[in-house]
């Protein structure tokens, strides 16, 4: 396991342009540009296409803005091969910086969430992850929307759901094989829409027809094991960025009157790291 995944802090399925530069030795420098594939609050998941990237601390350069902004971060090991190449895990280490330019939730927040997605403020367009308890969720769930306080406005306003058009995304990492056909089986009972995703079946786009203290219900047709650890993007949007954090299957109630087996999962709080 690397460091990102113990971390299990919430993690954004966002493609950014950056541009990474080191140097190999005293004599060769590189400059490598690329992309991010998610990201968390101090770190990412990169493509990075080159065979002897030194382990080192690099320089990240982030070029979603007119303004470019720079930062140093670790390279701390390969995280496996994607459709698009290898990928790596960096970490930032200026712990201070909002270096992503999105505000993220402090722990106690995200431990009570039940549903997380990245919200633009009206007024200033910063981006903001952000927790929503189960009557938060609720209220979203029918208006797309929220009134809160935006640290930069200094004032409460209106917060809606983030749209990638803001950032050259591949569709190639946004919607999972099947995923159109399995919303389309979702029951009208459905409030939202899951990515359950795990090592056993990929990304499932699963029904979640309750929220609950610290966990949900969900539909689908797969059969998951009882403890078994997943990943879960609740909401799950196919245009917007996706916020994953771990749960596991408490357990499998049997199958239902519409598709599949209703499952209950629940949270996994954060490690201290
Ligand atoms: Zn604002």
């Amino acid at each position: 396991m690397n460091q990102l995944s113990n971390r299990r802090s919430d993690r954004i399925v966002l493609e950014m342009p950056i541009r990474i530069s080191g140097a190999f030795s005293a004599t060769r420098d590189f400059t490598f540009r690329t992309r991010t594939m998610l990201i968390s609050r101090y770190g990412a998941r990169i493509l990075l296409d080159h065979e002897h990237v030194p382990l080192s601390t690099v320089c990240v350069s982030s070029m979603q803005s007119e303004t470019e902004k720079e930062t140093e971060a670790r390279i701390v090991g390969f995280m496996g091969d994607c459709p698009d190449g290898p990928t790596y895990g960096i970490e930032l280490l200026d712990k201070e910086e909002k270096f992503w330019g999105i505000g993220f939730p402090r722990r106690d927040e995200s431990a009570r969430a039940v549903a997380r997605v990245l919200l633009q403020c009206s007024k200033c367009k910063s981006l903001e992850l952000t927790c929503l308890d189960k009557v938060e969720a609720g209220i979203y769930q029918v208006q797309e929307r929220m009134d809160h306080h935006c640290k930069n406005c200094q004032q409460i306003v209106e917060w809606t759901r983030a749209l990638l058009q803001q950032w050259p995304v591949t569709s190639a990492m946004l919607v999972p094989k099947g995923a159109q056909c399995e919303i389309a089986k979702g029951s009208k009972k459905d409030c939202l829409t899951a990515c359950i995703r795990s090592t056993a079946f990929g990304d499932d786009l699963a029904g979640v027809n309750q929220l609950v203290e610290a966990g949900f219900y969900f539909r689908s047709e797969l059969l998951y094991k009882k403890d078994d650890r997943v990943e879960v993007a609740l909401p799950y949007y196919v245009d917007s960025g996706n916020v994953f954090v771990m749960a596991t299957i408490v357990e499998n109630l049997g199958r239902t009157a519409f598709t599949g087996h209703l499952y209950r999962a629940k949270y996994l709080m954060p490690s201290a790291s």
